[in-house]
């Protein structure tokens, strides 16, 4: 193996554990990335040296705390190249986040008649909020079609946002397909109809460069755990002038300005937005993998990944009876490939894998109406990392031989 991944797999003490006494192949990392080591002494250092609350402590362990948290929310400024720090709000992660944005800005900005523009290929974080925000409002949702490949069908995009639309909410990259969407252009459509442009962006921060103010996004949500960071801890990026006009999502301790008896007002963004104590530790978490990442660089993290790919596809689509949703082109596909093995149950083929070794996920990946639209009731999910090599490619595909073996087809 490449000195280089010897160096990055040292860093993920998890990845040297066997499983069913076969070497690991950890295989699902859309559903969550493993953590490097780096990223677990943070956390627990802050336990061990920083622990206090922030913000409210004058005492030096409550000084020490504060800074930490407060210079993790700029390392996830510079790295998504926020214009402004106070543009970064830490949420619960992706869903937390795009609920937060349902429940605020759909709230005041929707009204009955108004339309919602997704697409077929999102996550349901990034679906029900809308959905139900729809259904509130009397607003209308309306779905992008995809083409045959599973790409967004421009041209359908074009036909459904209209000077109707208020919200066009889509995902930068699918959690299923494979696909990454230019966002860019979609803003643009977006904006030529003055409607807000609502990025859901978990699958994509982790995997690629990602500039929020060159996609001109007007929001921007991701997960902290699918970047190397721990779970519970995410961002929602919104344009100052937006949020600043947005009521806030939770009352509390730490959102407020005054409080009177009979009425309150709310300090400045992003604090307005963060009631209660915060996740510290794990926004402190979230800031040294974005260190690594950094680090690492994101270019080199797309084209690790880019490799992978272009490796296994076509391995892939040469498997006798296996099927891959989403682009048959390894230069069109990101490091998710989502297929079925014959007519074997996606959760029978995961089993069987395990048994070699090989963590995918099977299910339907929080996107029932995707999988309603490709005609599928689930699929098995491959999803690649930088800290993937091809030896998990090839176990990946002595686990696919094996359990056609086995069950005969
Ligand atoms: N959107 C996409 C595209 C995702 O892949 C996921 C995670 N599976 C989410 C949203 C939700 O992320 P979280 O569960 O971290 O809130």
């Amino acid at each position: 193996m490449d000195k280089k991944f010897l160096k990055i797999r040292e860093d993920f003490p998890i990845l040297k554990q066997k499983v069913n006494n076969e070497r690991l192949a950890y295989l699902d990392n859309a559903a969550t990335s493993q953590k490097p080591q780096a990223v677990l002494d943070a956390i627990m250092n802050f336990y061990q040296n920083d622990n206090a609350n922030v913000h409210r402590s004058v005492y030096t362990l409550g000084q020490r705390a504060t800074e930490e948290y407060e210079n993790a929310r700029i390392k996830v400024q510079k790295f998504i190249n926020a214009k402004d720090a106070h543009e970064i709000i830490f949420t619960k992660g992706t869903t937390d986040s795009l609920n937060l944005l349902a429940s605020t800005y759909g709230e005041e900005n929707i009204q009955k008649g108004d339309e919602i523009v997704i697409s077929y290929m999102e996550h349901h974080s990034n679906l029900i909020p809308w959905q139900q925000l729809a259904l509130e409002k009397g607003a209308i949702l309306k779905y992008i079609e995809l083409t045959a490949d599973g790409q967004l069908d421009l041209a359908d995009m074009q036909n459904k946002i209209t000077d109707k639309t208020k919200i066009v909410a889509l995902t930068h990259a699918s959690n299923v397909l494979g696909v990454t969407n230019d966002i860019k252009k979609m803003a643009k459509i977006a904006h030529a109809h003055n409607a807000v442009m609502v990025v859901d962006g978990a699958q994509a921060v982790p995997h690629m460069p990602v500039d929020v103010q060159d996609l001109n996004a007007d929001f921007y949500a991701f997960s902290g755990h699918k970047m190397l960071g721990p779970t519970g801890i995410g961002v929602l990026y919104g344009k100052k002038q937006l949020l600043e006009k947005m009521s806030p999502y939770q009352y509390g301790g730490e959102m407020i300005d005054f409080v009177k008896k009979y009425h309150s007002t709310w300090t400045e963004i992003p604090w307005k937005f963060e009631a209660g104590t915060q996740n510290i530790a794990d926004a402190i978490g979230l800031g040294k993998a974005i260190d690594y990442l950094t680090d690492l660089g994101m270019e080199q993290v797309a084209q690790i990944e880019h490799e992978l790919v272009d490796y296994a596809l076509p391995k892939l689509l040469e498997v006798p009876g296996l099927t891959v949703y989403g682009p048959k082109k390894s230069n069109k596909h990101n490091g998710v490939i989502s297929f079925n093995l014959a007519n074997i149950h996606p959760h029978d083929v995961a089993t069987a894998f395990d048994m070699d070794g090989v963590s995918v996920r099977a299910g339907h990946h929080c996107a029932q109406p995707l999988m309603e639209y490709l005609g599928v009731s689930a699929t098995v999910r491959a999803s690649f990392y930088f800290y993937n090599t091809k030896e998990d490619v090839d176990q990946l595909l002595r686990a696919i031989f094996e359990t056609k073996e086995f069950f005969k087809v």
